[in-house]
């Protein structure tokens, strides 16, 4: 079966609950498609006021970041069945900023993944490598490694419905987009790696995504290869060209 693609936007630290209502009503209309699903990841301020906005829509919002225990004495941080509540369907898991600023771990993604999928969350698991690591020649074992610890103790059911997003670090925020080439070969090179942990069952079912600089110009190429499923969008998710991404076709 053909995988139906996805496409997030990542607003990270931006918009005000009321700039929110006023984002989603703005790009309501302009994301209308049949040919991807469309998840907007929103800061937690502004999961409910943006749910409310896209009531009626195909938006469907999602979690930036989710704590990996139930609740307690864990100040500022966000419990899985408060997303679930609130009606989250998706959470973002160890983007790059998470790991590089809040120093999460692969085994606190580990922990978060799990946890998500205990409470019926897609997580939308993050891996990418370094500017150095490119040069270096080590990209595919780092992203392997990421992707092994990521998905310890995971049911080939539960990866089955996964998603990941590639993103190299060098790209995210820079303008700089990898070329379809580098980005395609990372992404079946994750594709092979779910094989090995699992099976090609499971290979064929998960979802990946690119993610780094991703614009109108980039998204047609990226989202044509066959090991890219769709795309995880920072900087261009705020903006109406994020219309533009999701309707590439
Ligand atoms: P960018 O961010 O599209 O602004 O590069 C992508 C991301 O960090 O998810």
């Amino acid at each position: 079966m053909a995988r139906k693609k996805i496409i997030a936007g990542n607003w990270k630290m931006n918009m005000t609950p009321s700039q929110a209502v006023a984002l989603v009503n703005e790009l309501k209309p302009l994301v209308e498609t049949e040919e991807a699903d469309v998840v907007f990841c929103v800061p937690a301020i502004d999961i409910i006021p943006a749910m409310e906005a896209a009531k009626g829509s195909n938006i469907v919002i999602g979690a930036e970041n989710m704590y990996y225990e139930e609740k307690g004495a864990y100040t500022g941080e966000i419990a899985p069945d408060m997303l679930t509540d609130a009606g989250v369907k998706y959470v973002i898991i160890g983007h790059s900023e998470r790991r590089e600023y809040f120093k999460e771990t692969d085994e606190d993604v580990n922990k978060k993944v799990l946890k998500a999928f205990e409470h019926d969350i897609t997580p939308i698991i993050c891996c990418g490598e370094t500017l150095a690591q490119r040069e270096q020649g080590v990209t595919m074992d780092f992203v392997r490694m990421q992707i092994k610890i990521a998905f310890q103790n995971v049911t080939a059911d539960q990866a089955k419905t996964a998603v990941i997003a590639y993103e190299p670090i060098w790209a995210i925020g820079t303008g700089k987009t990898a070329t379809t080439e580098q980005a395609q070969e990372v992404c079946a090179g994750i594709r092979a790696c779910i094989g090995e942990i699992y099976d090609d069952a499971t290979a064929q079912a998960i979802r990946i995504q690119y993610g780094g600089s991703v614009n109108p110009a980039t998204a047609p190429e990226l989202f044509a290869q066959p090991d890219i499923d769709g795309g995880l969008v920072g900087g261009a998710s705020l903006k109406p060209d994020f219309g533009k991404i999701v309707n590439w076709k």
